[in-house]
């Protein structure tokens, strides 16, 4: 399947299935913005949960707050975000569409990067075993033309960016003769700055009001509140504080889905340490974080670490974690090296000051911060995208059919067992519920008793629920069901006084904690 389609079937599914509604659609909805359904804000809730429980209940010294959205103003010019939270626009005067003039870039330097692998798995094919890769790299003339001219370009808009050079990104995109995707056209407006933040007024007033902004970032919250936390609860660097909550940034461009909104939530963690330590802990980040992706068992090839080129205004060393989403790589969560930039900057803006002392070294010092940041919205595509399979199957003796299911990790499905009594009479119903009200208290259940037993199994695959427990009129004779597992749908005939322990050890979040 063409990738772009399954992109568009994966946005499908999750509507017509409940996880993810165009948010206020019934007046078209609101660019870029979306709503979670029944079923998606059980899926959100499980992968913050993982998130909160791996960062809070895992590290003895790390601990959570929820701060508020609004912040004050003045919050805002410290962390540099009224001067520097810009992207670079462009217009194309054809089709009015606006985009990142960066991102045309980068699309531009990916294509000539796709063109050099063509030529390289098209020489794979030819010469087989015998094909020396790095040779062909350095003296076959495409590919040399064509890396001298990703180089050329490369260079230029490193430097434009590094030195915050619009007239040079406009100019670079008119000497690489790209054109707007809708129109075709190089009818390009002037590169300008388009700073992300919302801006609202407080208080009821208008002529009184302030403007105040809606937090682009959760991370600012910590910092403000570094003080209170150390010191209600005694923390001792190195320590950290994590938050999950809302952010909002006007993106100029927002046509990937939940990928990029305008309204979307993050789940940060700040760590603090004592300076010089940070590429220590940088790297202890990276490698914890890439564990936690990992242990969902997605697949270990389909993450990868890629360096920023253009360090933010506040770091010293950043990457991020880029998944294989059906749409190619793309970030997933950041992982920066912040420096005392923040700290450091809220001292000066508010004249307080804010320093932890160390009492074995007798010396006070603002701590350095290293932040793992990733987006729950982009965490939720993540796993549902990767777990959308569309598959021939065998039912029973009948005839192959096709099926859609989607393959969520057990512990993270918004249903986890589905009680499905074969028919709506000879008391099967009564029996399936009292099997419910034991089970409801420790998993999410659902009941259902419509239709055939064989749509109930399809409508349960579609929402990705692992096991579904059959009670027939065997069960009222002696007290067992049948499990139908997923995945393999294999099914299984046990007592009903063993479903807790073979469910708990399937779907518990603890068996995916113990990973970690
Ligand atoms: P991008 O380069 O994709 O714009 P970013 O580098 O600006 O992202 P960060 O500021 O590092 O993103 O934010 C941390 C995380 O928040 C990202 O890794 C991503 O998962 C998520 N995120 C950022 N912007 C959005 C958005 N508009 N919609 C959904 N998630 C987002």
């Amino acid at each position: 399947m063409v990738q772009e389609d399954l992109f568009k079937k994966i946005i499908a599914h999750s509507k017509e299935y409940g996880f993810i509604f165009p948010s206020s659609e019934i007046y078209d909805g609101l660019s870029a913005v979306y709503d979670y359904g029944q079923n998606g804000v059980e899926l959100k809730n499980n992968i913050r949960r993982y998130w909160w429980e791996s960062m809070v209940k895992l590290n003895e010294n790390i601990v959570g707050i929820d701060a508020a959205i609004f912040m004050h103003p003045r919050t805002w010019e410290a962390s540099g975000h009224v001067s520097a939270f810009n992207d670079p626009l462009i217009d194309n005067k054809d089709s009015k569409k606006r985009y990142r003039a960066d991102q045309l870039i980068e699309d531009h330097l990916q294509k000539i990067d796709d063109k050099i692998q063509k030529e390289v798995d098209k020489a794979v094919q030819k010469f087989g075993a015998s094909f020396d890769e790095t040779k062909f790299r350095t003296t076959n003339p495409r590919v040399i033309e064509n890396r001298q001219k990703y180089n050329e370009v490369h260079t230029r808009y490193i430097s434009a960016l590094e030195n915050d050079d619009l007239k040079e990104l406009y100019q670079i995109i008119l000497d690489t003769e790209i054109v707007c995707p809708v129109s075709g056209t190089r009818n390009w407006t002037e590169v300008r700055k388009f700073n992300l933040m919302f801006s609202t007024q407080l208080g009821s007033v208008s002529e009184e009001a302030n403007t105040i902004y809606l937090r682009p970032e959760t991370a600012q919250g910590i910092f403000v509140n570094f003080l209170n936390v150390q010191k209600t609860g005694r923390m001792k660097i190195p320590f950290g504080i994590a938050q999950t909550g809302k952010a909002f940034r006007n993106e100029i461009v927002a046509r990937q889905f939940i990928l990029r909104m305008r309204e979307f939530e993050q789940m940060e963690m700040q760590f603090f340490i004592k300076p010089g330590t940070e590429m220590e802990w940088y790297e202890y980040w990276k490698e914890k974080r890439m564990k936690w992706h990992k242990a969902l068992g997605l697949g270990d090839n389909k993450y990868r670490f890629h360096d920023h080129e253009k360090l933010a205004h506040y770091a010293n060393a950043a990457c991020d974690i880029e998944f294989e989403y059906p749409i190619g790589f793309k970030e997933v969560e950041g992982i920066h090296s912040r420096t005392n930039f923040d700290l450091g900057n809220h001292e000066k803006f508010s004249g307080k000051k804010i320093q932890y002392f160390d009492t074995e070294a007798n010396e006070g010092f603002t701590p350095y911060v290293i932040e793992t940041s990733i987006g729950l919205d982009r965490m939720f595509f993540t796993v549902l995208s990767n777990a959308y399979v569309e598959e021939k199957v065998e039912w029973e003796g009948s005839a192959k059919e096709e099926r859609v299911v989607l393959k969520l990790p057990p512990e993270l499905a918004p249903v986890q067992l589905a009680i499905l009594p074969l028919t709506k009479k000879d008391s099967l119903p009564e029996k399936a519920r009292e099997i419910l009200d034991r089970m409801k208290f420790d998993f999410n259940c659902q009941y259902e008793e419509k239709d055939s037993i064989g749509k109930r199994y399809r409508r349960q695959d579609a929402i990705g629920t692992p096991f579904c427990i059959t009670v027939d009129h065997d069960t009222l004779q002696d007290n067992t069901v049948t499990i139908r597992y997923r995945d393999t749908l294999r099914q299984e005939r046990v007592t009903i006084d063993r479903l807790p322990e073979i469910m708990g050890d399937k779907v518990s979040m603890k068996g995916l904690l113990k990973k970690l």
